[in-house]
């Protein structure tokens, strides 16, 4: 089956796909998103809504709507490290519209992405469509291929967006070249209930071990970082060990640790760190992790590719609607958002070996003293405030909404 894209055809409905997808179609501009799952929801997404993406919302005239979903709003970001508490984060230090970070389940913020898009005639959608190949004709993208339910499928556009993740199949058909950062640890991922009772910690580390939590109301999603590669030697234990380990960083989880059944209760995730040298060939644009996948670490990715989406349609709306979309015009977007990409990736590192420096080891980690003399001061987490709630170069809405 072959279907015209119309304008714009982006792969992947994660953040990055379904704010580019909409912001598109509110300039007027016709978009086809492919998504190859049937639905958002799954449980390994990240849920921090930082106030750079708020401030997004707020430009595009909905705020008010996304807040009325069920989350979570959270000023402080307190963390435990080896005994030691300490505040990683005051959302209150910022001058953004709004002083808080949302805790909202992803698949609530794509079907809200993805509700006001459809609000606009040129917003196409279609689930369960995965892209396996590029259409390349003379050197140039012209489309992609994949797979329906109901069969193969070819889509024709004047521009192909990868926004398909970090396990990109538009990067990799491309033939781009990706620099590999390295990343030190895998992490398990898991769900233990939550008691009212409970500390509001987003970190635990002690012993050599971490714990990340994310607050979903009656649970805590826990992420349990790995050292890279070892998930078959720590499986190899039995699960009463990697129990232990977990109640020994924390121990008020203790009391419901058995919720862990065994390993199906548990899930893998491969952390990678990398990015493009080059972000687009004619005829194709990546964005967000397709383009540098990023850490958990701080919870940054999803605003990050959210930037990267509001970039690209500020730079790409006005060519689209001409249909002279350039290859000056795709460089233009990596050169605005490659900067912001790399100190991101930096300071993603400097963070994790302040605070996960010691995973895998057996020693606690405990802060050395100048940065527990210096944390005494408001100023690393004014510094780490408006790294994480804001980031570097945030990106503002300067696409119109035509229909109004
Ligand atoms: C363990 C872990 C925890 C994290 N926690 C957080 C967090 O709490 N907060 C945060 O901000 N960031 C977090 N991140 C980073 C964050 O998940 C990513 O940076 C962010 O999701 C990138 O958004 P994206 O839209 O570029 O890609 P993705 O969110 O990966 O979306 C890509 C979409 O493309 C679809 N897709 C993939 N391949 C195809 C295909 N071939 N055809 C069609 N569709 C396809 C996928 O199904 C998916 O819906 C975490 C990362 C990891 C590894």
């Amino acid at each position: 089956m072959c279907v015209c894209g119309g304008t714009c055809c982006i792969v992947g409905g994660g953040p990055a796909g379904m704010m580019l997808g909409y912001l598109l179609a509110r300039a007027g501009i016709e978009v086809l998103v492919l998504e190859k799952h049937a639905d958002f929801l799954r449980d390994f997404r990240g849920d921090t809504v930082h106030p750079s993406t708020l401030e997004t919302m707020h430009e595009l005239g909905v705020l008010e709507g996304f807040l009325k979903r069920p989350h979570q709003e959270v000023t402080h970001v307190r963390a435990s490290i080896g005994g030691e508490p300490i505040l990683l984060g005051n959302m209150s230090y910022l001058r953004t519209r709004c002083r808080f970070m949302a805790l909202m389940p992803q698949w609530d913020f794509l079907d809200f992405l993805s509700e006001q898009g459809h609000r606009y005639p040129t917003f196409h959608v279609r689930m369960r469509t995965e892209v396996t190949g590029l259409i390349e004709e003379n050197g140039r993208i012209m489309g992609i291929r994949g797979n329906t339910p109901s069969g193969s499928i070819e889509v024709r556009a004047s521009l192909v967006v990868g926004a398909d993740g970090r396990n990109s199949v538009v990067r990799d058909c491309s033939g781009l070249t990706i620099e590999d950062l390295g990343a030190p640890t895998d992490a398990f991922w898991m769900r233990l209930s939550k008691h009212p009772d409970d500390p509001q910690l987003f970190v635990v580390a002690d012993g050599g071990k971490l714990l990340a939590m994310l607050d979903r109301g009656d649970y805590w999603q826990c992420g349990f970082p790995i050292l890279k590669g070892s998930a078959k030697e720590v499986q190899r234990k039995s699960i009463e060990a990697f129990r232990a380990g977990i109640v020994g960083v924390a121990p008020f989880l203790q009391d419901r640790i058995t919720e862990l059944r065994d390993w199906n209760d548990l899930k893998l995730l491969t952390v990678k760190v990398n990015r493009l040298r080059q972000w687009y060939r004619p005829g194709l644009l990546c964005i967000g992790d397709a383009a540098h996948a990023m850490s958990p670490v701080g919870g940054i990715g999803i605003n990050l590719a959210i930037q990267d989406a509001v970039a690209a349609a500020n730079i790409l709306a006005g060519p689209l609607r001409e249909g002279t979309v350039s290859i000056g015009d795709l460089a233009k977007i990596q050169r605005r958002r490659a900067f912001p990409t790399r100190i991101t990736q930096r300071l993603q590192e400097v963070l994790r070996k302040q605070v996960g420096r010691d995973v895998g080891k057996s020693r606690t980690a405990r802060p050395p003293w100048p940065l527990r003399l210096l944390e005494r001061t408001t100023l690393p987490c004014r510094i780490r405030t408006r790294f994480v709630g804001v980031g570097i170069r945030p990106e503002h809405v300067k696409t119109p909404d035509v229909y109004t």
